[in-house]
């Protein structure tokens, strides 16, 4: 438990031996005929042997059950990697990471990554949480801060909703000309996000998310 409603866990690939992917990407976890959940790996692609998935049970459906339920040793099936919500390396830009609450966890996945790989981050970190117990990795992105100085980190704590963040995106971002974003969380907070980096002059293909909700 990373706190009361947010739970990791560690799963060993087994069959095949190994899962290849890229940071970003998430698994399909089968719950009967056409229906499934996904979630993002928040760990990386150098442990691919061992994966870690991240979520919120507070949703309370059938994947909060089958999450909060996970016992040492039970075997999970799953389908895996899906997903183009990863990062380009061959982009030049500046990178602003956006994150709302557990919709941190492929941007988890992608900056441990980029720090692990020795890659020269040029990047913005905005992640909101509704109190600190709703910002998991937020002392890994304290450490990162240090370890990178091409990184900032801007974490956001209190009752939020979207116009909130996307007001802190404006007052952030004072240039978009060398600029993606990466934005990840609700439907909501993503078109507040969007909306915001549009209006300061970004295209809006330049704007990349994920939506869990
Ligand atoms: C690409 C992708 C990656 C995802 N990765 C993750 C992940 O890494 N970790 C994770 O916890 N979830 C992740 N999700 C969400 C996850 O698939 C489930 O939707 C979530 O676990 C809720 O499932 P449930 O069966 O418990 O609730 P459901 O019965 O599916 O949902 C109940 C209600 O809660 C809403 N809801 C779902 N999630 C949230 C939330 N976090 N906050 C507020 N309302 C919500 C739903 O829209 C619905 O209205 C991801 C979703 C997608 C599409």
């Amino acid at each position: 438990m990373l706190s009361a409603d947010i739970i990791e866990v560690d799963l060993d690939v087994n069959q095949p031996a190994e899962l290849s992917f890229e940071a970003g990407q998430w698994i399909s976890v089968p719950f009967g005929p056409k229906n499934v959940r996904a979630y993002s790996i928040a760990s990386t692609p150098l442990s691919s042997r061992r994966i870690t998935l991240c979520a919120d049970v507070a949703p309370g459906g059938i994947g909060s059950a089958w999450f909060r339920g996970l016992a040492a040793e039970q075997a999970v099936e799953f389908k895996a990697p899906f997903g183009g919500f990863v990062f380009r390396r061959d982009d030049p830009r500046r990178s602003l990471f956006v994150a709302e609450e557990i919709g941190i966890v492929p941007i988890r996945s992608m900056l441990a990554d980029l720090a692990e790989t020795g890659f020269e981050l040029r990047a913005k970190l905005l992640y909101w949480g509704r109190d600190p117990s709703w910002l998991p990795y937020h002392a890994e992105f304290l450490a990162l801060t240090r370890r990178c100085p091409g990184f900032a980190y801007h974490p956001m704590v209190g009752a939020g909703d979207a116009g909130r963040l996307a007001a802190r995106v404006d007052a952030l971002v004072t240039d978009t000309s060398d600029l993606v974003a990466y934005v990840s969380g609700s439907g909501v907070m993503i078109d507040a996000v969007r909306r915001a980096l549009m209006a300061k002059g970004l295209d809006r293909k330049s704007v990349r998310w994920e939506k869990f909700w």
